[in-house]
């Protein structure tokens, strides 16, 4: 693996994840229809929705991600309680918007100090799966035995729910096949389909196009694999999920990170990049480097 290629898309897939976040914050728990009358088809990176974001402000899904990021930077590697540690001060800094399971397990931390939580039923949001990418960079070099106990260190903070580990622990294992250079045919046939015969419900072609998807975990992922499976660009890709409406900020996000690292650098339009708020942009570009040279 040639460095420069590997950091290329690992700084792609941080980029996608900031742009899918931004695009989609826009349009967040709007119907297709209701992005459609507003936007025609939504393509431009220019704030406001439910948030009144700043054009090129981002949510909770790049945010997290940074703060979990920067955590395994300082620690070295993941670590459930520095983990939490993380999500606790982010929280603290007054985020913008905080998911329900994540603020339960947050202030669960702060009474018990225990970085896992309990299974529960309610944990299947996509949570642990919109801000793991940097466990998915960090951990690049590690057996698959390693990876799966790092992913589900960080996803358990706030959420224990089988989907929601699954789920979530595919999606990293999709980008670091992306970041060694399989092709998406591949990954579909290994990585996702390795997913849907463990756990049928993520399923996503013989049905409808998903459109409004929830924050459950089955919901976002079906969307997501749509979108990303049936187009041929990071573009196409991610406005078709934003134009999904639902969980948009999310999607947009998962959706991203896969792009990024699927296409690479080259393949996310400039305009996109310059119109995320530059600290934005550089963080995220700063971290999935310095991610990614962690064990290399
Ligand atoms: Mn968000
Ligand atoms: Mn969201």
């Amino acid at each position: 693996m040639v460095g420069t290629e590997l950091e290329d898309r690992a700084v792609a897939a941080y980029l996608g994840l900031a742009i899918g976040d931004a695009l989609g914050a826009t349009v967040e728990f709007m119907t297709p229809r209701e992005i459609r009358a507003e936007y025609g088809v939504h393509d431009i990176i220019r704030g406001g929705g439910w948030l009144k974001l700043r054009s090129g402000e981002v949510t909770d899904d790049t945010t997290m991600a940074l703060a979990l990021g920067q955590s395994i930077l300082e620690q070295g590697r993941v670590d459930a309680l520095a983990a939490a540690r993380a999500f606790d001060g982010w929280m603290r800094s007054k985020p913008v918007d905080i998911g329900n399971t994540v603020r339960r397990g947050i202030l669960r931390f702060r009474q018990t100090g225990e970085a896992c939580t309990p299974p529960s039923e309610h944990d299947a949001g996509n949570g642990a799966c919109m801000r793991v990418l940097p466990v998915a960079l960090a951990t690049f070099y590690h057996d698959r035995a390693m990876v799966r106990d790092a992913v589900l260190a960080q996803a358990r903070v706030t959420h224990n729910h089988p989907l929601s580990d699954a789920g979530t622990l595919c999606v990293v294992d999709m980008v670091q096949a992306f970041l060694a250079g399989h092709s998406r045919v591949e990954v579909l046939h290994d990585q996702v389909h390795r997913l849907i015969e463990q756990y049928p419900p993520f399923r996503f072609r013989g049905g409808k196009p998903r459109e409004n998807p929830t924050g459950y975990i089955v919901d976002t992922l079906q969307t997501v694999f749509q979108c990303f499976f049936d187009t041929d660009s990071f573009t196409d890709c991610l406005v078709e999920t934003v134009n999904r409406g639902g969980d948009a900020d999310t999607t947009g996000a998962i959706a991203g990170m896969l792009a990024g690292a699927c296409f690479g650098l080259q393949a996310i339009p400039p305009a996109w990049i310059k119109a995320l708020s530059p600290p934005v942009r550089e963080a995220c570009e700063a971290q999935a480097r310095a991610l990614v040279g962690l064990d290399g």
